[in-house]
């Protein structure tokens, strides 16, 4: 078998060429000399574009910019000394800019007498490409180039495949989507690292979805239309200044963007840090959430978790909203529960809203409510009683649910219940605590019992009792408890218990003695 094979022989310069087109590689920049001209003629010769031009240092911008543009390294041709040296700027550049490129050299002879498998392309063209693109050199003696092979005795290796998708953790997901939903004033930053990520499709549909105003860097232009309604690339400063979360798609924190310190920002401003290079992550700022992975899979990652539950203050009140008569009493107690609902639900006639009041007073909601039914009751029959309640302030008052049923007050009492004051824990980090002999020493103070049904104290005195955990849910049974005038009801509404704590960041979680 051995002697049917054929006794063509192929330069060094070809084998070179062809294990470059095999990696895809449409074009060279370059200038020529000894011993890369040969390099050059073969690659024309098997279609590769190749651009003289007139110093390294153009050619190696030329190159990376080809990186950039195409997600494939652009090729830089360079004879050895100052070639490459003059190169090096251009490497240097496309390092920073995180943009893949293959610079080749030419360097003088070594003694070598076969070729074989040439496997330092598909080697340099992935470590450009993977993880956080970059530059990568590959050093080609002379006596490479000009040597005679035997073609059989060449293995050309595969063409390097494109980089594997990594998505973020789905923890960091859901609480990056949960900060990014409660922020008041957010900001999405849209670099180049979302440019070269092909990320477009998938961040105007973020930006329009969340209703988020976006600023692009100067390279991240584009991405998402200048003339988009939601850009604020032209108020920048002011953008950065009073955001209180920025969420920063394939952006460094560096000079471009004054380092993401004070004054330019807001001192406790929330970073949320998408990026694909973990040693990225955490740069200059203490992120309050990190997204290891690749942009437009992390994009699609939060799009996703957009709908997902459990619901938060701003989804709860939305839908509370749209039912409230425009008459209805609103008593209100709680800390987030009372700050936010305030925003959002709307009053339309004097002396309609009694909530903690001057004194801050939790435990008056029931009390207020029943007050306002009685007058409700004795002057204007029909008008409905809303009394929104967190679930601390709740507990203030609770027992005058008996009360009510009493007197069948049909008051609607919503319990927006966290598990806690201002936040408690989900069901599985409670279970944690429950590894320690004495939860009085681990138990957060803030914490209540989780997953509470407060709605059962409304049925144990004969009045309607609802545990919602979804829109759907709460709306219905909103809707019911508006239909039914002749008694009262309790919708008791899970919404996530953290909306910007990690359950890491409890110190007995990590601690071994238990
Ligand atoms: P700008 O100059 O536009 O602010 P930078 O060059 O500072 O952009 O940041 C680009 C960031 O994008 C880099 O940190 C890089 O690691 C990251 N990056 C590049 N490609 C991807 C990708 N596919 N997914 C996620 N991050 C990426
Ligand atoms: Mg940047």
């Amino acid at each position: 078998n051995f002697a049917e094979r054929s006794e063509e022989q192929m330069s060094g310069a070809q084998v070179i060429a062809q294990a470059l087109k095999t990696q895809d590689v449409e074009y060279i920049f370059g200038i020529v000399g000894i011993p890369v001209t040969e390099i050059a003629i073969a690659a024309q010769q098997l279609g590769i574009k190749y651009i003289g031009m007139r110093n390294e240092q153009a050619a190696c911008y030329a190159a990376s910019a080809i990186g950039y543009l195409t997600g494939r390294p652009g090729v830089c041709l360079v004879v050895s000394g100052p070639g490459l040296i003059h190169a090096l700027g251009g490497m240097a550049n496309a390092n920073v800019n995180c943009w893949p490129l293959l610079l080749i050299g030419g360097s003088s002879e070594r003694n070598q007498e076969t070729m074989g498998a040439f496997q330092e392309f598909p080697q340099a063209v992935r470590t450009s490409i993977y993880g956080r693109p970059g530059a990568c050199y590959v050093d080609i003696p002379a006596d490479f180039v000009n040597l005679q092979v035997n073609v059989n005795s060449i293995k050309y290796m595969e063409c390097c495949m494109s980089p594997p998708v990594s998505m973020a953790e789905t923890s960091a997901v859901r609480m990056a989507a949960s900060v990014i939903r409660n922020a008041k004033q957010p900001l999405l930053i849209i670099g180049k690292g979302a440019a070269y990520a092909h990320a477009e499709e998938n961040i105007k549909k973020l930006v329009e979805q969340y209703k988020l105003p976006f600023l692009p860097t100067p390279m991240g232009k584009g991405v998402v239309p200048d003339n988009h309604p939601n850009c604020v690339g032209a108020a920048r400063s002011r953008a950065l200044q009073f955001a209180d979360v920025i969420v920063l798609f394939g952006a460094r924190l560096n000079w471009i963007l004054h380092f993401g310190l004070p004054p330019r920002y807001q001192p406790d401003v929330k970073f949320i840090q998408v990026d694909i290079c973990a040693e990225e992550l955490g740069n200059n700022v203490k992120p309050a959430v990190t997204l290891l992975g690749d942009i437009s899979a992390v994009s699609k990652q939060e799009l996703a978790s957009k709908k997902s539950l459990p619901m938060n203050y701003y989804t709860v009140f939305y839908h509370v909203q749209e039912q409230l008569p425009r008459d209805c009493f609103v008593v209100s107690e709680g800390a987030n529960t009372m700050d936010i609902g305030r925003t959002v639900l709307q009053n339309y006639l004097p002396r309609h809203r009694l909530d903690a009041g001057t004194f801050g007073t939790m435990g008056v909601g029931l009390g207020f409510a029943i007050a306002a039914a009685m007058v409700a009751k004795d002057r204007s029959p029909g008008q409905r009683v809303i009394c929104v309640e967190g679930d601390s302030a709740f507990g203030f008052s609770g027992m005058e649910v008996e009360t009510i049923c009493r007197y069948n007050l049909p008051i609607i009492l919503l319990v927006v219940n966290n598990n806690g004051i201002y936040q408690g824990f989900d069901m599985n980090t409670w279970k944690e605590t429950s590894k320690f002999r004495d939860p009085t020493a681990v138990v957060p103070p803030m914490c209540l019992l989780p997953n509470s049904h407060y709605e059962q104290i409304m049925t144990a005195f004969g009045g309607k009792g609802y545990f919602v955990e979804t829109p759907e849910e709460l709306q219905k049974s909103l809707r019911q408890s508006l239909a039914d005038t002749t008694k009262p009801s309790l919708i008791n509404i899970m919404i996530e218990p953290q909306a910007t704590r990690k359950a890491q960041d409890f110190h007995w979680l990590t601690r071994s003695n238990m």
